[in-house]
């Protein structure tokens, strides 16, 4: 997961979307603008806004994941890139918000 500066982490999966879109375009916001990639999962929430009629963004992260992976749910699971800002997401829910112990 190299390019630029490991990226800012977040509780909100639309603010993760975007840091993505910000590190894939290394930070370059006009880039994300000009985003072709009509077939990215992230596309058409590149812009960190609520889209009309949109889906449940964890389910869209967990896409990309896939994606990125080549469509191999275990390396999604296993997956160690813990500055990526989609990564607290992957497996379609917020990993941070744990259920408390009983
Ligand atoms: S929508 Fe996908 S391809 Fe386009 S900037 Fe975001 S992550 Fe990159």
């Amino acid at each position: 997961m190299k390019k630029g500066a490991p990226r800012q982490l977040t509780w909100l999966p639309r603010r993760a979307i975007r840091e993505h879109c910000l590190w894939c375009c290394e930070d370059r916001e006009q880039e994300i603008e000009a985003c072709a990639s009509e077939r990215c999962p992230l596309h058409r929430f590149r812009f960190g806004e609520a889209v009309p009629g949109e889906e449940d963004l964890h389910a869209v992260i967990r896409r990309k994941c896939l994606d990125c992976v080549m469509g191999l749910r275990s390396e999604v699971e296993s997956c160690t890139s813990v500055d990526c800002s989609l990564w607290v997401f992957r497996l379609a829910k917020n990993l941070r918000l744990k259920p408390p112990s009983p």
